[in-house]
């Protein structure tokens, strides 16, 4: 696949800069690293900040950049995803489906099954997260049931044209870090919705077994999210989940590739974190080799964050292109696509610029 570098470029300083454009369907606040307006960019799914004062703004779909004196037409074209229908149902007990699951990009319905997160004391939580920002809103509830899971998914399939779903959870007190109450949605999701492509995303779990119980229950895919992989940067931004030691990923990570195979199992890392690109890279290449696909992402701190309220920066956008590009080349070289995780964050695409690097 030929690559427009110039074109990528554009994407990174689009998703760090992001555009001044309207927008039906955003997410605010909740768990992970991004606070954004949804669109597809050349048809692909893109989480972009939305920005009044962003050189970007959009015209008949095409995205233009302000320059001194006229609009330059970047060559991309951008159009808002669409308010689901699904959005306007209501579960029997009377609770809004779009508090239980949200479309994001396009065809990807996500949802945090436990909103709560052990780690979210000020002192322990990770500074890019809002996990239970959302529930301090209104906007969501504390804890869904696999049976609301399944009825939210059967109609975003039905109604939506949704392809595939992201069950993601706080970290839970039991060892298995929420892994068996995914389990259980997992197959309440499947039994309403036989082949809807899910991944399901946990910190490492104390027993590794209970991935290949995700797996047979009918999980395609599962992220394993370390954020970071220089120790100090995990310290200083992930006080709690950076004492995870990097070995209980390391097992997890293999177990999960032996389980789901080569590049069904993910993790993100962060761009904008203050770690040093070059070593980011070596450290993708060497997940890359194990099977796990990185998924590179620029950190932009969103309202609702430590990092927001301390007035952090993400990585300058140069920065997050020339990562992108770097790893986009690895997973090339490799085999590996984002698409053919089958379902999760990196199957989407829509928070990182890799799938507009071909990757
Ligand atoms: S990449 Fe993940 S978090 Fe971002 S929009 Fe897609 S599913 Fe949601």
């Amino acid at each position: 696949m030929r690559v427009d570098s110039d074109l990528t470029a554009t994407r990174a300083r689009l998703a760090v800069l992001g555009v001044d454009a309207e927008v039906p369907l955003s997410r605010s606040k909740g768990a992970g690293p991004s606070d954004d307006g949804h669109f597809t960019i050349d048809g692909r799914n893109a989480a972009v900040p939305r920005n009044p004062a962003s050189p970007f703004v959009v015209r008949d779909g095409r995205v233009l950049e302000r320059g001194t004196d006229r609009l330059h037409d970047t060559g991309l074209r951008l159009e808002p995803v669409r308010r689901p229908r699904f959005y306007d149902l209501t579960t029997a007990d009377g609770i809004p489906y779009r508090k239980i699951a949200l479309l994001h990009g396009k065809d990807v319905l996500a949802t945090t099954v436990v909103q709560t997160c052990i780690r979210y004391a000020a002192e322990e939580r990770c500074r890019f997260c809002a996990i239970e920002e959302s529930l301090r809103t209104g906007a969501t509830i504390a804890a869904k049931t696999p049976a609301q899971l399944a009825e939210v998914a059967a109609a975003a399939v039905r109604l939506d044209g949704v392809r595939q779903m992201v069950l993601t959870t706080g970290t839970t007190a039991g060892p298995d870090r929420g892994a068996r109450n995914l389990l259980r949605c997992v197959r309440a999701v499947l039994e309403a919705v036989p082949d809807l492509p899910i991944q399901v995303q946990i910190e490492p779990p104390a027993e590794l077994g209970v991935l290949a119980e995700l797996r047979a229950a009918g999980a395609t895919s599962i992220g394993i999210h370390v954020e970071s992989l220089d120790e100090e940067v995990r310290r200083r931004w992930m006080p709690g989940k950076g004492s995870v030691p990097m070995a209980d990923y390391e097992a997890a990570w293999d177990e999960a590739v032996r389980v789901f195979g080569r590049n069904r199992v993910s993790t993100y890392l962060l761009i904008g974190m203050g770690e040093d690109p070059a070593e980011l890279i070596a450290g993708a290449e060497r997940l890359i080799r194990r099977g796990v696909y990185p998924f590179v992402v620029p950190m932009r701190p969103m309202v609702g964050t430590l990092a927001h309220a301390d007035g952090a920066r993400g990585a300058p956008a140069e920065v997050v292109h020339r990562v992108t590009t770097a790893v986009a080349r690895l997973l090339l070289q490799a085999g590996m696509t984002g698409a053919e995780q089958g379902a999760g964050c990196a199957a989407c695409g829509a928070c990182s610029v890799l799938s507009a690097a071909g990757a």
